[in-house]
């Protein structure tokens, strides 16, 4: 059966289950049940990396309903991500086949144990809010805790 959809939006698909964490208890938001931006912040280093987590449309070309692990890698962090592996129901990570055997396969392998590494105090993982100021995407562990942009942050600084 066709849903009749309304321009811009599509048909939900079908949601594949999502396997249950054994003992690891479930975050607010997790990179595995939950679609969307997530900043990971590393404890020892202080250095992080923000991803985004979507699902292909149902009609795609490319790996229908199956949800794309991108990594942001340029300034806009609405637009700038480069997609490098899928996330399957079960938490692994196929990494596109040029990635294997680099960093971004190694920080596939930290994706899949995020909630882990979360609940041992090993990384630090904030999904994605907006500015209250402007309402831009926020996706630095700075901003997102703050709940403002550095220029909006900078302005409310200013005194202006
Ligand atoms: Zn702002």
């Amino acid at each position: 059966m066709r849903i009749a959809s309304t321009p811009g939006t599509s048909a939900p698909p079908t949601c594949t289950a999502v396997a249950a964490p054994a003992s690891v208890p479930v975050p607010a938001a997790s990179i595995t049940s939950h679609n969307g931006i997530f900043t990971v912040k590393s404890a020892s280093s202080g250095e992080h990396r923000t991803f985004r987590v979507k699902t292909q449309k149902p009609d795609a070309t490319f790996a229908p309903g199956e949800r794309i692990v991108s990594l942001l890698s340029g300034p806009n962090n609405g637009a700038d991500y480069r997609s490098f592996g899928i996330l399957k129901a079960d938490g692994r990570i196929i990494v596109w086949k040029k990635h294997r055997g680099t960093q971004i396969e190694k920080l596939a392998r930290m994706l899949e144990r995020l909630d882990a590494h979360a609940a041992a105090g090993q990384v630090t993982v904030q999904a994605e809010t907006r500015c209250r100021c402007c309402n831009r995407r926020l996706t630095t562990p700075t901003s997102i805790s703050r709940g403002t942009g550095d220029i909006c942050h900078e302005r409310h600084t200013a005194g202006l």
